[in-house]
């Protein structure tokens, strides 16, 4: 059985209702998937666009998929009329494409913006400068705006040994989720915090958040 469900069980326990738990199921096969689901589980990740419509047409239409990778403009609109949160919007060109499919598919699309928290050069995201500034132009355009609603911030910390680099930028981006929060109107209504994977999660959740992304605990090593 590659799903361990003694870590699932206790990692939903040690959670509780309060942080939504998005178990991180890339490069796993469906049945895997299915597994978690008959237990009841509904939140899952995917980090590429293709994989994820595949496994979408076969699991259950309940699912909430996140889509927690890297995306390109032009693979939007395959996963426009179902994907439940895009996290990890990382530009401004990004977003307007996202918005425009939500529009043609008569929906709000929510998303994350991902910020650059990581002192790593190789992660992706927005500095606080250019969230300010997209945060800025769809509240005061929300009419421009209305195929996509911005939920939250999304970031990953360095993979690093030292608890308190990572901390420190947990604490950078739960700051800034704090500072949009006021924020809120058509466009943008922050509520999730997206930050903690299989080896921080514990620390992000001290630090604020209130969804976490896990694979390597709940499915084994890719
Ligand atoms: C793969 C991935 C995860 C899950 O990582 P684990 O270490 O396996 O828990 C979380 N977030 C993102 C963005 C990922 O790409």
């Amino acid at each position: 059985m590659a799903v361990n469900l003694d870590n699932y069980l206790r990692l939903k326990n040690e959670l509780g209702p309060a942080v939504t738990l998005v178990a991180v199921s890339k490069f796993k096969p469906a049945a895997d998937i299915k597994r978690l689901y008959d237990e009841g589980h509904r939140d899952f990740g995917e980090n590429y666009v293709q994989e994820l419509v595949e496994k979408q047409a076969t699991l259950p239409a309940d699912i909430h998929w996140h889509f927690i990778g890297h995306l390109q403009s032009n693979k939007v609109k395959f996963i426009a009329p179902f994907v439940h949160l895009i996290q990890g919007v990382d530009s401004g060109k990004l977003l307007r494409e996202i918005n425009k499919q939500g529009v043609k598919c008569n929906r709000v699309i929510p998303v994350l913006l991902q910020i650059y928290i990581a002192s790593e050069e190789t992660k992706f995201g927005l500095n606080d400068a250019e969230l300010d500034e997209l945060l800025t132009e769809i509240s005061s355009n929300p009419d421009q705006w209305k195929g996509v609603c911005i939920t939250g911030l999304m970031g990953m910390a360095s993979f690093s040994e030292n608890p308190g680099l990572v901390k420190k930028e947990f604490l950078h981006l739960k700051s800034l989720y704090d500072k949009y929060s006021i924020l809120s109107g058509e466009g943008i209504n922050m509520r999730s915090l997206s930050m903690g994977m299989s080896n921080d999660y514990t620390l992000a959740v001290s630090c604020g958040s209130n969804m976490v992304r896990v694979g390597s605990l709940l499915f084994g090593a890719r």
